[in-house]
């Protein structure tokens, strides 16, 4: 029996990735969540992967989420006559929203975000194109906001501008995201992902749209301000699940704070049962090269340890020479990492009260899996909250969501350690249900006679109804009576 990965890949979707046969082979290394990026490209061309994904996936017999990411109001200078200039240190440069969106010189250029202007003040420090280069304000005057190049170096079109410690005030919806949020649940993405927000209200908002459009994505808050630190837990409770976005984050923080910021964000979503995706520059080297570096492997295993439902590839996949080299080599590096014993155990909510039976069952499930020898635990579920719940225990045993929901089975690919499967269930025949279970398990060759397995389910086939939790040995269970039906088998 195969050792299954826990930790997720979310790949990002792009230029790198646009063939049948790249696509075929990322699913078949393992990708468990394609990111379609609604930074670039149309809208309709989106719609269009996410359908081809599901259908190439379907042909591999697997279960492939899609992540829709929303561009958010990304701050950018406009556009130079010649496409780039070069900055010398010291030198004064302008940004003018005023400025015609084609007049960039080495003198000035244009900003796509009229409020620059309202928002920054004398001593501010602006990073440009990811901190690459850094201007310092000297002062506002009208639409214009001149500063000094602390740090130079070339520059070219639509680089964004983060203000170091945060604080810009566009709203995290922009009219684009609203309409692409829009293609998003038209495309039945499994997730949305918000960009930039800096409280729970934003998300709240993202979701009164997701279900104002029939919707029923769930939403990811993006980490990337330094504003949204201050109120995370409010904006996690908010979400369905957060994304350390490293990138625009360590702009807004500095690149020192985002270690301790990582680990804080994925203990807070597991406390507060959300789901966590790490992101950005995980194997960046290999947009280039064929291995990753060291400090990579490193990267990729630490996030593992830190307790991450995912770990998320973008420029790597999307624009890289080996997307999907990329994508064996944070398979093997994940699988090494959760051999780790001390990730294999847990004190979650040891001493915490349980509210709900479904949830208390959950809790119960996972303890008993991690003290007793169990090969598998199998829980029927209607939305997936209780594999969710089951998830946020650290746990080396993997946990099966039996399912007839293509949507909740889309859902959990993102949960750590939660396996999807297609299941037809009927609750009224206990003894044939549980058998069915056990015979599927076999079936995908995870247990064998003589393993212990744990089977979580209700009475009815209704959301929130988990009140069982059977431990049966295979081999060894109470058979249905003559009649009874075992589907399936
Ligand atoms: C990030 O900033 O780390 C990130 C994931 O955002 P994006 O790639 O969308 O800029």
């Amino acid at each position: 029996m195969a050792v299954k990965r826990r930790t997720k890949i979310v790949a990002t979707l792009g230029p790198a990735t646009n063939t049948p046969e790249v696509l075929d082979s990322l699913i078949e290394a393992g990708v468990d969540m394609v990111r379609l990026n609604f930074s670039h490209g149309e809208a309709s061309e989106h719609i269009a992967l996410a359908e081809t994904v599901r259908n190439r996936a379907r042909a591999y017999g697997h279960q492939v989420g899609v992540l829709a990411d929303l561009q958010g109001p990304k701050i950018r200078i406009a556009r130079f006559k010649d496409g780039k200039i070069m900055l010398e240190e010291g030198a004064a440069f302008v940004l003018d929203v005023g400025l015609d969106k084609d007049a960039g010189d080495v003198h000035q250029v244009g900003v796509d975000y009229e409020a620059l202007p309202q928002d920054v003040k004398r001593g501010d420090s602006l990073l440009l194109d990811d901190g690459r280069i850094v201007l310092w304000v000297e002062e506002v005057e009208g639409s214009r906001v001149v500063c000094k190049v602390t740090i130079g170096g070339t520059l070219s079109n639509n680089k964004g501008i983060n203000r170091q410690g945060g604080g810009l005030s566009a709203e995290a919806l922009t009219e684009k995201d609203k309409a692409d949020l829009i293609s998003a649940v038209e495309m039945k993405a499994d997730y949305i992902a918000v960009s930039f927000p800096r409280s729970a209200a934003d998300i709240e908002y993202a979701r009164e749209l997701v279900e104002a459009a029939g919707g029923e994505c769930g939403i990811i808050a993006k980490i990337e301000r330094a504003e949204a630190i201050e109120v995370i837990d409010e904006i996690i409770e908010a979400s369905d699940g957060v994304m350390v976005a490293r990138g625009d984050l360590g702009v807004e923080v500095g690149d020192a704070a985002l270690p301790p910021l990582q680990k804080h964000i994925i203990l807070r979503a597991r406390r507060l049962n959300r789901v966590v995706i790490t992101a950005t520059q995980m194997m960046e080297s290999m947009i280039e090269n064929a291995i990753p570096t060291r400090a990579e492997v490193f990267d990729v295993a630490n996030a593992v340890l830190d307790g991450t439902d995912a770990v998320m590839l973008s420029g790597e996949t999307a624009v890289g020479k080996y997307p999907v080299k990329v994508i064996e080599a944070v398979n093997r590096v994940c699988l090494q990492a959760e051999q780790q014993p001390s990730i294999r155990e847990s004190n979650h909510r040891i001493r915490s009260e349980f509210y709900k039976v479904d949830e208390a069952i959950a809790m119960s499930a996972m303890y008993m899996a991690n003290h007793l020898e169990v090969k598998a635990i199998a829980t029927l579920t209607e939305t997936g909250s209780t594999p969710l719940w089951m998830s946020r225990i650290s746990s080396g045993i993997p946990i099966f969501a039996l399912t007839p929901h293509v949507a909740t089975r889309r859902k959990v690919t993102l949960y750590r350690g939660v396996y999807p499967v297609s299941f037809a269930m009927d609750h009224s025949n206990h003894a044939a249900l549980n058998l069915e279970v056990v015979n599927e398990l076999q079936r995908r060759g995870v247990v064998r006679d003589g393993d212990l397995v744990i089977i979580t389910k209700g009475d009815l086939e209704k959301e929130g109804s988990t009140n069982a939790l059977k431990l049966v040995r295979v081999g060894d269970m109470v058979q249905p009576k003559e009649n009874d039906t075992v589907y399936g088998s």
